[in-house]
């Protein structure tokens, strides 16, 4: 790849990296910028650099594959990836409900837009979407605006539901608190609770997420650091358990970046705010090591996935899947007597 041209990167955390004869600017944006990046990618690189595969001018580098691709042939990249992982790690059979947890971010919304682009004429698949209100003042309100938005284009049945309702708390109240883990652990082990269990009153069949390439990666280098075998194993393509609705992450193949791109490509209202409390995130400072090793060496974070994947199969007769029974508090499938959910707030 020549220096001389100007690689545009849209990264996680919506900075743009910009490499200009080897210098690296990063820089604080919104959407619009990161618009207007884009056209000056696309009118910088249309003086030299043309898709790979067909004449039309290219919108993006993806280093790590060595291609170059248009608008067209890199839509048709992202949507090949999901078919393919869909393929490989959960089949999706006949009179299936798909249940897809739609925070209204870009991951959601995307998987989302391309699993009703993909399934819209099966007439024997339902598709709901479910959006939970943790309770995040100035932050959450905005995206369940833009899901509401996106379901109701697609005509998608959609679903809101609470902490507020369902915990009889927020995430704001509990940010608030005393507390022995951080926000995030609270949040994310209530709105994983909350989901399956709605995604069980729906008769669920998949519980899709939104978890692109790099959500992957960065949760298996924190496990390989925590030294945490077992957890790491959880997140393999998982089996059918009573209690819990299978989980299906269709963007695992797509990096975040590509996610973002597509989002935009495809004129889709997302937000680029983030979430008042991730900086608490140990996620945060994986994430920047991970992006920054990707920099240097590219396909790291597939890389990761890949050998993550084969490691899976040799690990798991040493970690048999557990089974489950109910939480004596709330009734939902758990390993103990008392669920995380209630554990954290110190319920039973
Ligand atoms: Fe919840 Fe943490 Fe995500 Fe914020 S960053 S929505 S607190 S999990
Ligand atoms: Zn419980």
């Amino acid at each position: 790849m020549d220096d001389r041209i100007i690689l545009i990167y849209i990264l996680w955390n919506f900075y743009i990296v910009d490499v200009f004869e080897g210098t690296l600017v990063r820089t604080r944006c919104d959407k619009s910028y990161i618009g207007s990046c884009l056209l000056i990618y696309q009118g910088r690189l249309s003086m030299s650099i043309k898709c790979m595969k067909c004449n039309r001018d290219a919108i993006i580098y993806q280093k790590y594959s060595g291609m170059h691709l248009c608008r067209k042939h890199f839509i048709e990249d992202v949507e090949r990836k999901v078919k393919l992982t869909i393929r490989q790690n959960f089949r999706i059979g006949k009179n299936e409900t798909l249940v897809v947890a739609l925070s209204g971010g870009k991951d959601s919304s995307v998987v989302l837009h391309i699993l009703h682009k993909i399934f819209h004429q099966r007439r024997d698949l339902e598709i709901i979407a479910i959006s939970i209100d943790e309770g995040i003042c100035g932050y959450r309100e905005h995206n369940i605006e833009h899901a509401k938005a996106l379901a109701q284009e697609l005509g998608v049945r959609h679903i809101i539901r609470s902490f507020r309702d369902e915990y009889g708390t927020t995430m704001d109240e509990l940010a608030a608190k005393d507390r022995v883990y951080g926000t995030c652990s609270y949040c994310g082990v209530l709105r994983k609770s909350l989901l399956n269990k709605i995604a069980m009153e729906l008769d669920g069949t998949k519980l899709v997420t939104g978890h692109n390439l790099d959500d992957e990666a960065q949760t298996i280098l924190m496990n390989h650091l925590g030294g945490d075998v077992e957890r790491m194993i959880r997140l393999a393509p998982p089996r059918a358990l009573e209690g819990l609705v299978l989980r299906a992450k269709p963007l695992r193949n797509i990096p975040e970046k590509e996610v973002a791109l597509y989002a935009l490509l495809n004129n889709m209202l997302v937000e680029f705010e983030r979430c008042p409390y991730s900086h608490e995130a140990l996620r945060g400072e994986v994430r920047k090591m991970l992006n920054k090793f990707e920099v240097g060496h590219p396909g790291t974070k597939y890389s990761l996935i890949r050998g993550f994947d084969k490691m899976v199969g040799v690990l798991a007769k040493d970690y048999p899947q557990v089974t489950l029974s109910k939480c004596r508090v709330c009734g939902e499938a758990c390993t103990g007597d008392l669920c995380q959910a209630c554990n954290l707030l110190g319920r039973g």
